[in-house]
């Protein structure tokens, strides 16, 4: 078996060549620290400011609104505690959603033990929030709205313009966790309502270890990271410039190539998805349309979804069950049980995420492979019955 299909691209991503060789200088010759005054330092302070204002560019932001972090967990804490911090004499009511990712769940239950309270709101069958139960939820003392633009394991895609809307009439910051989102959908913060928006360089084939929280002027969080005062005293930390160099030309490349490449994920998984509901006793989780371009995933009942990856690995397939992030623990996916499956149709939970590497044959291979593995798994359960 020597075919490799990587279908885990809500996971992580390869770093694009152009998004490497943008890096290498900056790696090598322009090691300068940007905050230094000689000018073989400012040639990398120049690289972030012009890394800066590409990023400001691909989301119709300001580059004074962009402020580079370590990543999309470092963007959604800051965003979090950063409101909390500024605004919680205010209020201490905090909205958000149950099927965030954990950066932002933990982070709200971390508030939650400072003293802040948190609706965290439903959503339908398909993963979706309603803007009505986000007009509802409001109270005098609300002082964010937290709601994800993309679910990472289903795939949904929220409508954040119109939570947005409902938000700024409010007068209540909004923030969107857009990790997903960025690189795949156009993302615009002016049409999307949005006061901070947080995304992530490696999920998009930029580098890991490198992200961005976009701040709506006049909007200044107090900063989550002291030190040296970089990023306008925002965020301490010399200057991760090869990683903002890396991210921006990474963020260049998908949005340059949006218009093809949507569609034609969109046809491959399309494919994926009614090869594989082909399957017994399968369904597919999140909604058909209105989901992220590359996004397939699927319950496939009476067996686990954990040894259906070990499976599709011996196989040479790169996939995740719903549970990866918590591995540790038995519970399925919070995002499964939201959604109203069942606790044992949720343990076998497989998400297959393909991307800009993966072709037609890839898709045959995974048509091929995932039915094979599921029926030999169900003939080994005592719960199958054919
Ligand atoms: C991957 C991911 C994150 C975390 O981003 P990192 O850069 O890996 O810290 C946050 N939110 C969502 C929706 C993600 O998919």
């Amino acid at each position: 078996m020597s075919r490799f299909v990587y279908a885990d691209h809500a996971a992580t991503t390869a770093l694009s060549d152009t998004a490497l060789n943008a890096m290498l200088p900056y790696l090598k010759e322009e090691y300068g620290n940007p905050s230094s005054l000689y000018r073989f330092a400012g040639r990398a302070k120049a690289a972030l400011e012009q890394a800066r204002a590409d990023v400001a560019a691909c989301l119709n932001a300001k580059p004074e609104e962009i402020y580079f972090t370590s990543g999309g967990t470092e963007s959604d804490n800051w965003a979090l505690r950063g409101v909390a911090e500024l605004r919680g004499k205010k209020g201490k009511h905090i909205i958000t959603s149950a099927i965030e990712h954990h950066a932002v769940l933990h982070t709200a239950q971390y508030l939650e033990k400072q003293g802040f309270e948190v609706t965290y709101l439903p959503v339908d069958a398909q993963g979706r929030v309603s803007p009505a139960d986000v007009e509802a939820a409001l109270r005098p003392d609300t002082i964010l709205v937290s709601i994800m633009a993309a679910n990472n394991e289903i795939g949904t895609i929220q409508p954040i313009g119109e939570i947005g809307a409902i938000a700024r009439r409010a007068g209540v910051l909004f923030h969107t966790d857009a990790v997903q989102a960025v690189g795949h959908i156009p993302v615009d913060v002016e049409a999307w309502n949005v006061d901070l928006l947080s995304l992530s360089g490696h999920k998009f084939h930029g580098p890991k270890g490198v992200g961005v929280l976009y701040m709506r002027k006049p909007l200044r969080l107090p900063p989550l990271i002291h030190g040296g005062g970089q990023e306008k005293g925002r965020r301490s930390g010399t200057e991760n410039v090869a990683g903002a160099v890396g991210l921006a030309a990474a963020l260049k490349e998908a949005a340059a190539g949006l218009e093809t490449e949507a569609p034609r994920l969109c046809a491959l998984r399309d494919r994926l998805i009614d090869g594989l509901l082909q399957i017994p006793k399968s369904r597919l989780t999140g909604p058909r349309d209105g989901r992220l371009p590359g996004s397939a995933s699927f319950v496939f009942e009476c067996i686990e979804g954990e040894s259906i990856l070990l499976r599709l690995d011996n196989a040479g397939i790169c996939s995740s069950s719903g549970s990866a992030c918590s591995s540790a623990s038995l519970d399925p996916s919070h995002v499964l049980l939201a959604i109203g499956l069942p606790h044992e149709i949720a343990h076998g939970s497989v998400r297959l995420t393909l991307g800009r590497e993966n072709t037609d044959a890839d898709v045959d291979y995974l048509l091929e492979t995932v039915p094979k593995v599921v029926a030999g798994l169900r003939e080994m359960s005592p719960l199958w019955e054919g």
